[in-house]
């Protein structure tokens, strides 16, 4: 408890720390679940922190934002006026990177490392020469910020004046520190992990790991482990071969291009449309094929030939920095691809798929997609081999089922209530409307419209609505929201690109301050988890139906896996509760600080199913009147409420 920075302790945080402690001490594995406004950051912190000193760990603390990244370190840096703790919070090395080679031409974070590795070894990276070439000043600069709580910006910001790397002096900040608050990726993404262990100076058995936010990671796991390649991809690594002088290798590109369009003929597919497939089915294109390249270069086997091709693609991303341009190889994303497709053909684990979709060009194109099925092939990595690891999220319930699709072992499972008072939580559940499949229609929308319009029209700043798919969304907008409801609109598009939306959510937010707005938007998009909405900027959510993911190739094969491998549980883990898990996460938007007074509205009478709202936080839950089919009934609740 010396470790907590505050003078006094909420409800339930003193049982929170003690269980950490006694969980975290013993080196096993604890997943909990308590809603926003708890105080989560500091009691974790405070409970592991004596036991990191005591047995030489590290802690590492991952979130997803940067915006949870600072609050991290704000509470250390709060905790270190009574105690000297060190600890760095660790952007991407795309956010933290100050060459224009990497900032102009790379776009995700594989690729980024990649171009730094290359830079450095080709010493074209001045920030990184420099910060070599004047040791002593980098020393200072490390000395400064190890002894401290420092913010990955403050770094940055003393890098940019000296012209010195910020990665290099944050990775040698990070050997020294204890706590280290950095992005998932840094441990599941496994070509990033060992470079990132092997920088803080140890093993994963000498850390304590912390999953801020952990309901997302059976998703984010299954998107790591999966990859795919496109008929344009293809195209350009034909194009980018023959610049090469690899003829051998355009024409064993030309070919996955032919057999990709043969499958596409074959299963005759239209946009957004896509089939499970063999993974012999393309394999038999090669057998087919005319492969004199085999022989040429003195490959025998197609393994072999692909493992060149990934070779001489890491060769031309090498030649394309030597010429200032950027180390973006098609053959090597290709031949990546097709080696995965060739050495995991024959797992259950993964599913091999063709899908036809529109490319932002606005034309059909076809692409090729391996899906890890099972989350655990890239989590069980990490939790199986850390001391110990703490999940905490608002939104993980059941326990029991979460820990197993993560294949977490030997743990302890705890669920807190919520630190809201119940005054300042209304929820309803309106009888009458839904958006089930055989229900939808014209009608039906006009009713929801209708609905919604009483909701956004009995509160008194702004509102967030989320649909369950962007069908939905569009059935509302046609039904005429916008023209009954008493405040301006603003509309989430698939089509926007990061800026457009964070434009869009800028405009909506400012609304609390001009008598409201609405945010229209979708379950389980950006807008609907990981963004905030404290105070003013959202009273009251209404939630259209309960975000099913359509029955499409790869949602079956997720539910025949599950079924295998959970018996008994396999729909409920790969399709039902994913949906859950987003509902909750949509119904808690608009609670994120203890003081909020908001409002949730349902407006689907399937909420009322036990099977459905057994899974509704329990915060939720109990605060939940089921409010009858008739106009009116809703805005009188609201207006008495607020
Ligand atoms: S060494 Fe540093 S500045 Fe240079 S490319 Fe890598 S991260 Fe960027």
């Amino acid at each position: 408890m010396e470790y907590f920075p505050y003078s006094d302790f909420r409800e339930n945080q003193e049982e929170f720390i003690d269980l950490v402690d006694s969980e975290v001490s013993k080196g096993k594995n604890l997943v909990v679940e308590a809603s926003t406004g708890f105080g989560k950051t500091a009691c974790v912190l405070a409970a592991i922190l004596p036991i990191a000193m005591e047995k030489n760990k590290k802690v590492v603390y991952l979130c997803r934002t940067h915006k949870q990244m600072d609050r991290v370190i704000e509470e250390l840096k709060m905790i270190s006026a009574k105690h000297n703790i060190s600890a760095v919070a660790l952007r991407g090395r795309r956010e933290m990177c100050l060459s224009p080679l990497v900032l102009n031409h790379t776009t995700d974070s594989s690729t980024s490392m990649y171009v730094c590795r290359l830079l450095r070894k080709m010493k074209r990276c001045n920030h990184f020469n420099n910060t070599r070439e004047h040791e002593d000043k980098a020393y200072e600069m490390e000395v400064v910020f190890s002894s401290r709580p420092t913010f990955s910006q403050e770094i940055k910001d003393a890098c940019k004046a000296e012209a010195f790397c910020p990665y290099e002096i944050a990775k040698a900040v990070m050997r020294n520190a204890q706590v280290i608050a950095c992005s998932y990726m840094y441990l599941f993404q496994p070509d990033i992990r060992d470079g990132f262990l092997e920088g803080i100076g140890v093993n994963l058995d000498d850390i304590i790991v912390i999953m801020d936010e952990a309901h997302n990671l059976p998703d984010m796991a299954i998107e790591l482990g999966s990859c795919q390649v496109s008929l344009s991809a293809l195209k350009s690594g034909i194009r980018e071969a023959r610049e090469h002088n690899e003829e051998s290798i355009a024409q064993f590109l030309e070919l996955t291009y032919k057999a990709v369009n043969a499958l596409d003929a074959k299963y005759s597919l239209k946009v957004d449309e896509e089939a499970r497939i063999l993974p012999v089915e393309l394999l038999t294109y090669y057998m087919g094929g005319q492969m004199p390249f085999l022989p040429e270069k003195n490959l025998h086997t197609l393994e072999e030939f692909i493992g060149y091709v990934v070779k001489q693609g890491e060769e031309m991303q090498k030649e394309m920095l030597k010429r200032g341009k950027p180390p973006r190889s098609y053959v090597h994303s290709c031949g990546a691809f097709l080696h995965n497709w060739l050495t995991l053909r024959s797992r259950d684990d993964f599913c091999y798929l063709i899908q036809k979709y529109r490319t932002k060009m606005d034309t059909e194109s076809v692409r090729l997609e391996i899906v890890d099925l099972d989350p655990r092939n890239i989590t069980t990595q990490v939790t199986d081999n850390s001391f110990s690891v703490v999940a905490m999220s608002g939104t993980l319930s059941p326990l029991v089922a979460y820990a197993e699709t993560i294949g977490l072992k030997n743990f302890t499972t705890k669920a807190f209530p919520s630190p809201f008072q119940r005054e300042n939580i209304m929820v309803l559940a309106a009888r009458g409307v839904t958006t089930k499949g055989n229900e939808r229609g014209l009608e039906m929308y006009r009713k929801i419209a209708s609905k919604a319009a009483e909701v956004v029209n009995s509160t008194p700043k702004n509102v967030g609505i989320f649909a369950p798919s962007y069908e939905v969304l569009d059935g509302v907008l046609s039904a005429g929201l916008k023209y009954i409801i008493d405040k301006p609109l603003f509309v989430e598009s698939r089509a926007f690109s990061s800026e457009d939306n964070d434009r869009l959510i800028r405009e909506f937010k400012d609304h609390e301050k001009h008598g409201g707005g609405v945010l229209l938007g979708v379950l389980g998009g950006r807008n609907a988890e990981g963004q905030d909405y404290p105070g003013d900027e959202m009273n009251c959510v209404v939630l259209l139906g309960i975000p099913y993911a359509r029955p499409t190739s790869r949602v079956k094969a997720q539910i025949d896996y599950y079924s295998k491998v959970f018996p008994n549980r396999g729909k409920y883990y790969g399709y039902y509760l994913p949906a859950h898990r987003k509902f909750n996460q949509g119904a808690g938007r608009a609670h994120r600080m203890l003081q909020d007074k908001a409002a949730i509205v349902f407006l689907d009478y399937r909420v009322l199913q036990p099977f459905v709202k057994n899974d509704i936080s329990e915060w939720i839950k109990r605060s939940m009147i089921v409010v009858d089919d008739r106009a009116g009934v809703i805005a009188e609740r609201l207006r008495s409420f607020f």
